[in-house]
């Protein structure tokens, strides 16, 4: 069978989170740092996720490294593609959302997307157009504070709006909650009236599964993981997919194990919390990372810890502290210091027979991954919502775990080993 769906992720987690629900929904996928230039995937998959890292980025680089793995996709077969950012729609004034879904468009031709960020599963809803996360406002959460991508302002209309130059419509609850006819009339409406982007209210999984029934025939979607949920649907309507009821299986990876963690979310500071009352947890301060900092120590600390089981390493910290080192270092070399040690701290745990490995935060996921040469991931059955079980394509084989910062239940850090095959 061809490749069926190309998607394009902004970052990392972001990218796995996607691959979960799209193995869930029945589709075969891997994610892959890198589509070969020739656009051979040597793999038998019906979806490929790339993984970008360009969440942050200058919008001209995004772009680009958009529209480079969206050529690489089209000659890889792909017949529709996705981008996908964040279901809390992390972004800055600037971009990226909005720039890379107009290169995507212009590239393919495509006048009209929908802009789908809700993933209701995690509490990350979308009324008239404002974006919540449980039941408050995004702007009221964490979010506010975010190291990277603070967002202040809740209303994606206005969110988008700063960021592209083309016009922002509204797929309203009252269209949406009446189903995919509903819906495809509204999107009609809308491209009509010169609207590329379509946000779409979603309160429910159905909402979710009826606009991505509505998208069968757009080039391009844009969203959460959410949007995905219904696109399978879509492929096997047309006879273009199989029911795969063994999309999820993975080989078993044994070996010692381990949690790294660069994410400052709450939940994440949780996990943190929980974990340390079972096993040993080594805290990293990014003031001390700046002035110098040897991996070989921290790999010399876990080593007699991992013969009992997991240990984890982490520079995670609340607000105010974030805020202080940031004041320090700058935002931008802060999180680099912290990435680059867990980077060097992966490598090492790896050489010392780590071969079960937990991630926390998106931009750290994808730096320790670059650091241990991961080609791929081929992705399994799932842990929590949003984040599923994987391993890596080629050797060393790893089980990993790349868990978004907002995601996961307090235990998560203890239980994901359980489900890692
Ligand atoms: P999330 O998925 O929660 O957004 P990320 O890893 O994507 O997590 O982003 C968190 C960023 O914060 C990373 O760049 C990380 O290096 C940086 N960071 C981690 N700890 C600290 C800290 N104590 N102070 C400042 N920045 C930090």
């Amino acid at each position: 069978m061809p490749l069926l769906l190309g998607c394009i992720a902004d970052d990392f987690t972001g990218a796995t989170d996607l691959c979960n629900m799209l193995v869930r929904y029945g589709m075969r996928t891997i994610q892959l740092f890198e589509v070969p230039p020739n656009g051979t995937i040597g793999e038998e998959v019906d979806a490929v996720t790339v993984a970008l890292k360009i969440r942050t980025c200058p919008v001209a680089e995004a772009r680009t490294q958009a529209l480079a793995a969206l050529a690489r996709l089209r000659r890889a077969g792909a017949r529709q593609f996705l981008f996908k950012y964040c279901s809390t729609f992390d972004s800055t004034g600037e971009g990226n959302i909005g720039p890379v879904a107009d290169a995507l468009l212009d590239a393919l031709g495509a006048d009209l997307t929908v802009v789908c960020p809700a993933f209701p599963e995690t509490g990350r809803t979308v009324y008239k157009g404002h974006l919540f996360v449980g039941d408050r406002l995004l702007s009221d959460t964490h979010m506010r504070t975010h190291p990277l991508t603070p967002m202040t302002d809740s209303n994606l209309l206005r969110v988008l709006g700063r960021q592209t130059p083309h016009r922002v419509g509204l797929v309203d609850y009252a269209v949406v909650r009446r189903g995919e006819g509903a819906i495809r009339a509204r999107l009609a409406e809308l491209r009509a009236a010169g609207v590329r982007h379509a946000i779409t209210d979603v309160l429910h999984d159905a909402h979710l599964m009826a606009i991505g029934h509505a998208c069968a025939d757009l080039r391009l979607v844009t969203g959460g993981s959410g949007i995905a949920m219904g696109l399978p649907d879509n492929f096997r309507r047309a006879g273009l997919l199989g029911e795969n009821p063994e999309a999820a299986r993975l080989p078993s990876i044994a070996g010692k194990e381990a949690v790294l963690a660069g994410s400052c979310s709450a939940a994440t500071l949780e996990q943190i919390r929980v974990f340390a009352a079972r096993r040993p947890v080594r805290a990293l301060d990014p003031l001390e990372l700046a002035r110098g900092f040897d991996p070989a120590e921290i790999v010399a600390w876990a080593k007699p810890h991992l013969a009992e089981g997991p240990v984890l390493v982490h520079a995670s910290a609340p607000p105010e502290k974030v805020k202080a080192v940031q004041a320090a270092l700058g935002r931008e070399r802060a999180g680099e210091i912290v990435e680059r040690a867990m980077a060097a701290i992966a490598r090492g745990l790896v050489e010392a027979g780590v071969r079960r490995l937990v991630v926390a935060g998106g931009e750290t996921a994808g730096a320790v991954c670059t650091a241990l040469g991961i080609r791929g991931l081929r992705i399994g059955p799932q842990i929590d919502p949003g984040v599923p079980a994987t391993v890596s394509l080629g050797e060393p084989l790893l089980a990993l775990a790349l868990k978004s910062g907002n995601f996961g239940r307090p235990d998560f850090f203890l239980e994901a080993f359980r489900v890692m095959p």
